[in-house]
């Protein structure tokens, strides 16, 4: 081992898989917002919808985002980007919890490598991130956007982005 590997971020808890209806209220809470702001996904393109939401530290106000595409592809922005550039912009800097949905049949949608890299600018600390699967049929169907069985991925940023980039200057 080496001195110069000591400040890198390191998880303390490993990822698991736990049911919703396990989860305390304050994260249900947000994973339900992400799952709203979902809706709204500007997608004319890839239809791949996205929905994150961040929980301020300091306020506990939760600030959403869905994901935004553009016709000339480069000037798309992810969900949580979306969500963290509006939380920012509001004076929010740091954050308590995250969460991120989309649908895909067999997999968790985890953010994308250049989300982690955004998400890491403001995790000073580790920042919990909760996965789940959003199932649209439920919201025609007039049920509950998430139920007490489905499975979430309990993540963080520093599980998500090991051994990252960050400056140490002040
Ligand atoms: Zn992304």
């Amino acid at each position: 081992m080496t001195h110069l590997t000591k400040n890198f971020a390191r998880p303390e808890k490993a990822e698991e898989v736990v049911s919703f209806g396990s989860l305390d209220p304050s994260v249900q809470e947000v994973l339900t917002a992400a799952f709203q702001v979902r809706q709204r996904a500007y997608v004319p393109y890839s239809g791949f919808k996205v929905g994150a939401a961040f929980k301020a530290k300091t306020t506990g106000q939760i600030f959403t985002g869905c994901n935004v595409e553009n016709a000339a592809f480069t000037p798309c922005s992810c969900a949580e980007r979306t969500a963290l550039t509006k939380a920012v912009s509001e004076g929010e800097t740091q954050f308590s919890i995250g969460a991120v949905l989309a649908y895909e049949p067999d997999v968790f949608t985890t953010p994308c490598g250049v989300c982690r890299q955004f998400i890491r600018e403001f995790a000073n600390e580790d920042i919990p991130i909760y996965v789940a699967q959003a199932i649209d049929a439920r919201i025609a169907a007039k049920e509950e956007p998430l139920q007490s069985d489905d499975p979430i991925l309990c993540t963080s940023i520093f599980n998500l982005l090991p051994s990252s980039f960050h400056t140490y200057r002040k």
